[in-house]
């Protein structure tokens, strides 16, 4: 796995700096709009083209999943974001063409399931937070027989212990969580442990701060109901796994809108930084996550992450504030 985890930490550093560089130089110009009206941007494409090119070169076989396709490109009539692209790649990949670029796009398609190894990707995750000059992560991981074996979590503007930003989460299954610095050496890691609270009035919760994306209001009634009087950590993308992973926050909760069914993007990478740091993730009625149903995670329902000692007492109120699940 260290060839895994290596290849995986180099493309998620590289992913990372290409976005900095995209914010850098931002206009409206490089930003589009999914079918969805979500927003995505030239980093969005950019962070994915460096990763899919990385994992082509070194794991040729293996699928990768990953949240953009090239329609983005090709569907753009101006041809605006297609050369912006191209522009912001090439001072990473000299001599990246159109072709090659579309082609990295587009072979990030696959439905994940069940058996085998395959990699999945969001090249921006919290692209809201990119815009608004707040947090985003890149997030990669590594799924074999449908455990998270690896996952790498770029934050390019998570703030360290030591007030430097730029964070680098990476964990491996069963050999710990760890946190380097974005910028530089890898030998400056450090392991990181989730809080070792034993009592959930200790906590303190982490949520989304866009409220479409977590119900914030029954957030605060399953913490009330905790005892917790600390008032949540709001921040975009999943830096929020990260602040748990290390114990700046104890719990991150995710509480669904509308039946919403969350992405495996969205939560592969980030569950195993918390996982191998000593957390227990799960979705709010307290069961596993199931990576292998395809590109999302149809058999749950929102997310709950919080060490080992206090997730069950999490899970149980949040089971008396939403009741069990229908269906
Ligand atoms: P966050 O930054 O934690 O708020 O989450 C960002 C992610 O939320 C995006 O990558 C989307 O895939 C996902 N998302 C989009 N719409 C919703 C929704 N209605 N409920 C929950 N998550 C959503
Ligand atoms: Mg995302």
């Amino acid at each position: 796995m260290t060839h895994e985890r290596d290849v995986a930490i180099e493309a998620v550093r590289t992913a990372s700096f290409l976005c900095r560089a995209v914010r850098a130089s931002f206009s409206d110009a490089l930003t589009t709009e999914k079918p969805d009206k979500s927003p995505v941007t030239v980093a969005d494409l950019g962070a994915q083209v460096i990763v899919s090119l990385a994992l082509a070169k070194a794991f040729p076989t293996d699928p990768v999943m990953g949240e953009e396709d090239a329609s983005q490109v090709r569907d753009d009539p101006s041809g605006t974001i297609g050369s912006a692209l191209q522009e912001h790649l090439v001072r990473f990949r000299p001599g990246l063409d159109g072709a090659a670029i579309e082609g990295a796009l587009g072979r990030c398609t696959s439905a994940g399931g069940p058996r085998g190894r395959w990699w999945t990707l969001d090249p921006v995750d919290g692209t809201k937070g990119f815009l608004r000059g707040g947090q985003y992560a890149v997030a990669l991981a590594l799924v074999d027989d449908g455990e998270v074996v690896l996952g790498v979590l770029g934050c390019p503007n998570l703030e360290r212990a030591d007030g430097n930003i730029g964070s680098l989460f990476v964990a491996e299954r069963g050999r710990g969580a760890w946190e380097l610095p974005l910028d530089g050496d890898a030998a400056a890691g450090v392991a990181i442990t989730v809080a070792s609270i034993t009592d959930p009035a200790d906590a303190r919760y982490a949520e989304s701060l866009e409220a479409a994306h977590s119900a914030q209001d029954e957030s605060g009634r399953i913490a009330a109901q905790l005892g917790v009087t600390t008032p949540p950590l709001r921040l975009d993308s999943q830096a929020k796994y990260g602040l748990v992973a290390r114990g700046d926050a104890s719990i991150y909760l995710r509480i669904p809108r509308g039946g919403y069914i969350e992405n495996v993007w969205d939560h592969a990478a980030g569950a195993i930084v918390v996982t191998e740091a000593g957390g227990i993730v799960s979705d709010v009625d307290g069961q596993p996550l199931d990576f292998t149903v395809g590109r999302r995670l149809a058999r749950n329902r929102g997310i709950i992450a919080a060490p080992a000692a206090i997730h069950a007492a999490v899970v149980g109120a949040a089971h008396s504030v939403m009741g069990a699940r229908v269906g």
